[in-house]
């Protein structure tokens, strides 16, 4: 029998978590035994994919930068990486403001909402605030401060310190390539078979993804709030939706023009690791899933994709800055304040700095939003107005996350010239390793 397609069998999974989690709900218990019984396989399976991301990232990136052979290719390709993430950042940005202004979704909120959803919310956003507070402290130069760790190993034991990890891989693999071949040969053909673990790994944890996804989203629906919030968020859910939609008709375009590869190759070749996005609220626990989707099904070689995933699970969330540019603007139209154009175009640089900021975990995009608002003057009530649909859109705006890492280095690819076939053409044979 012929084995399904690894999308369609995440997808199967996550439509029976959906049904799984409404028909639970409806039992006084229900909620329990999911939170005992299910919720801690999803847990599990999150865990295992974060557990991949530090020796992945270290592994790849050290061979991926020595494999250059030249340290001016890196800064050159450095260079372009960061200017086109910046740039689809900014266009996501804007393609929010367009959407929220046309939209207005601030207008349908009346009066009593308002003060439901702040008296209701009030006390679950504290905690974005206060994290947001500690954001705010830093001086101006903290972010490059923080680039480089004192210690490798306390920077590998934690998830968030991503960008550390990646400097010294970075670091390391630029001292490779500065050594004799004779010694270095040896050090890289060690990371060489060391990768080759680590895929086999990634592939033995996404066996088990259709099961990991089915107990992410049971929990999510036991533990959603009442449908009739919902509701009266729909206007913004909406607007936010739009805008997201656009963005990857946006890559689609983008990856198209500069590499021709048709939009069916694209979404086939990154769809897995969209619907883990979606799963798990998390572009680093997505991380080694599109690494290995764009290495083996976009054609994207692994010097460039080692280098421009990780950095671009960090730094690059278009998703992110596009969802904070509506938040902003639809909780100001919510409060009944006029935004100029100034505020706006201030909107644009606050939200791109944001979402880099943001780091690659559910619900933290909000916790920057707080800083976009405080810029432009919203009251940070606001926040307690958007947090019933946040999950749901953070699960969105992941997906978009990822998708822009995955089309810009496709891109990236294609301008260094590694851009080749893709190693797995048959869709159905999910995994070659
Ligand atoms: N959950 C998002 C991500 O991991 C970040 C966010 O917008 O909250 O990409």
């Amino acid at each position: 029998m012929k084995k399904l397609a690894l999308h369609w069998q995440i997808l199967i999974g996550m439509a029976l978590g959906v049904v799984f989690g409404v028909i639970m709900a409806s039992f006084e218990q229900g909620k329990d035994l999911v939170q005992d019984w299910v919720k801690p396989f999803g847990t599990m399976f999150i865990n295992a994919l974060k557990l991949i991301a530090v020796p992945l990232i270290l592994g790849s990136l050290i061979k991926g930068v020595s494999d250059l052979k030249d340290i001016s290719k890196l800064s050159k390709m450095g260079g372009k990486t960061i200017l086109t993430y910046v740039v689809t950042t900014v266009v996501a940005v804007t393609i929010g403001l367009v959407f929220v202004n046309l939209i207005n979704p601030g207008n349908s909120i009346t009066e009593s909402t308002r003060q439901d959803l702040v008296s209701n919310y009030t006390e679950s956003t504290q905690k974005y605030k206060d994290e947001a507070i500690k954001q705010q402290d830093k001086g101006p130069l903290q972010a490059l401060e923080d680039l480089i760790p004192d210690n490798i190993i306390g920077a590998s034991s934690e998830n968030k310190n991503m960008l550390q990890v990646i400097f010294f891989a970075i670091f390391f693999g630029i001292g490779l390539i500065l050594i004799p071949e004779e010694k270095s040969k040896v050090v890289k053909d060690f990371f060489d078979g060391f990768n080759d673990v680590i895929l086999k790994m990634i592939d033995l944890i996404m066996l088990a993804a259709p099961i990991g996804v089915f107990a992410l989203l049971a929990a999510l629906v036991v533990e959603s709030p009442s449908v009739d919030l919902f509701k009266a968020l729909s206007w913004y859910a909406l607007t936010v939706v739009l805008g997201l939609s656009s963005m990857i008709a946006f890559y689609i375009l983008m990856v198209y023009i500069i590499t021709r590869k048709k939009p069916t190759f694209f979404l086939r070749g990154i769809s897995p690791a969209q619907l883990l996005a979606f799963s798990t609220s998390s572009s680093a626990a997505t991380l080694p899933v599109t690494m290995e989707r764009v290495n083996e099904h976009l054609g994207v070689e692994k010097e460039v994709a080692s280098f421009v995933l990780p950095v671009g699970a960090t730094v690059n969330m278009d998703g992110t800055s596009l969802y904070q540019a509506v938040a902003a603007v639809f909780i100001a139209q919510a409060f009944g304040m006029d935004l100029t154009l100034g505020t706006q175009l201030g909107i644009i640089v606050t939200a791109t700095l944001a979402s880099i900021g943001s780091a690659a975990v559910p619900g933290a995009g909000m916790v920057m939003l707080v800083i976009v608002l405080a810029q432009a003057g919203i009251p940070e009530a606001g926040l307690a107005l958007i947090f019933a649909v946040d999950r749901p859109l953070d699960m969105c705006r992941t997906i978009v996350n990822v998708t822009g890492d995955a089309a810009v280095s496709m891109v990236i690819a294609k301008s260094e010239r590694k851009l080749g076939e893709p190693e797995v053409m048959n869709w159905d044979d999910n995994y070659k390793h």
